[in-house]
């Protein structure tokens, strides 16, 4: 079952897309339209849907918030298609020229992560009305990127909110990193966070200031837990509600909170 859905927020055209082979979609990824630049591009699975969308869309630009299959699952085609140029942090550039491994179950929620040619992002991206400025904001991955445009208040933050109280990492998240990139968010001047999954239109540094929050408490109580002589066995046991099993499974570990303690365990604090 496919689900689509189209809005704006002022200039800023925004696609919900779900995917599933049954029944109703487990999570979905938002793409954005604003002024030529596309901003993320959803996961392959919907590739016949996105490329519909886009075909009589102007296009200048696209900009990859990190190189996840579910954000970059479609910019080899549509970077084909209308022959405009990618753009995402040097790492992320890496990744995406030779496509990168994926898991049984990425291939199944979202579909194939395709190579595609990027290039580094300038300082400043520049369209007609507005002004986009790319920040190295690493934690969810190494090469997240996130964009901010001062004049509207507009961040688009990739994953690196998707909600105030997160449960999970994937693998190769760094917490000490998510919480130095939420500080750097914490400088910047914005209200609407047009998140990758997650869209508040409304105080979204609040859902900022939030998160961090969070992200500090857990990052405390672990790392307590720990001076006291807890065991990482121990302490996913005293922290984790036992819902974390069955994504743990599906994923084949990928995806756990047992990779939020082992990455605390792991960081030095510097946040
Ligand atoms: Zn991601």
């Amino acid at each position: 079952m496919n689900v689509i859905k189209n809005d704006f927020f002022g200039e800023v055209e925004m696609f919900q897309l779900g995917y599933s082979p049954i029944g109703s979609p487990l999570m979905s990824v938002f793409m954005y339209v604003v002024d030529e630049l596309l901003i993320d591009t959803a996961q392959h699975h919907m590739a016949k849907v996105v490329g519909g969308i886009l075909r009589e869309t102007s296009l200048s630009r696209i900009l990859l918030t990190h190189h996840h299959e579910d954000h970059s699952g479609n910019a080899a085609m549509i970077s084909n298609r209308h022959a405009i140029p990618v753009m995402a942090h040097p790492s992320a550039a890496e990744k995406l020229r030779l496509g990168f491994p994926i898991l049984p179950y990425q291939r199944l929620v979202w579909g194939k992560a395709l190579a595609v040619a990027a290039t580094p992002l300038p300082d400043v991206v520049e369209t007609n009305r507005f002004k986009f400025t790319p920040v190295h904001t690493p934690g969810h991955s190494k090469d997240h990127i996130v964009f901010i445009e001062n004049q509207h208040g507009w961040l688009f933050s990739g994953d690196l909110y998707l909600g105030e109280r997160i449960k999970f990492f994937r693998s190769d998240e760094d917490f000490c990193d998510q919480i130095a990139s939420l500080k750097k968010l914490m400088k910047l001047d914005f209200d609407t966070l047009f998140c990758a999954h997650n869209p508040c239109l409304k105080n979204g540094k609040q859902k900022i200031k939030k998160k961090l929050q969070f992200l500090e408490d857990l990052y405390g109580h672990i790392r307590k837990l720990a001076e006291k002589g807890y065991s990482e066995r121990a302490i996913i046991k005293e922290l984790d509600p036992k819902n974390d099993r069955g994504v743990k499974w599906l994923t084949m570990g990928n995806v756990s909170f047992a990779n939020m303690v082992r990455s605390a365990l792991a960081s030095n604090s510097n946040g």
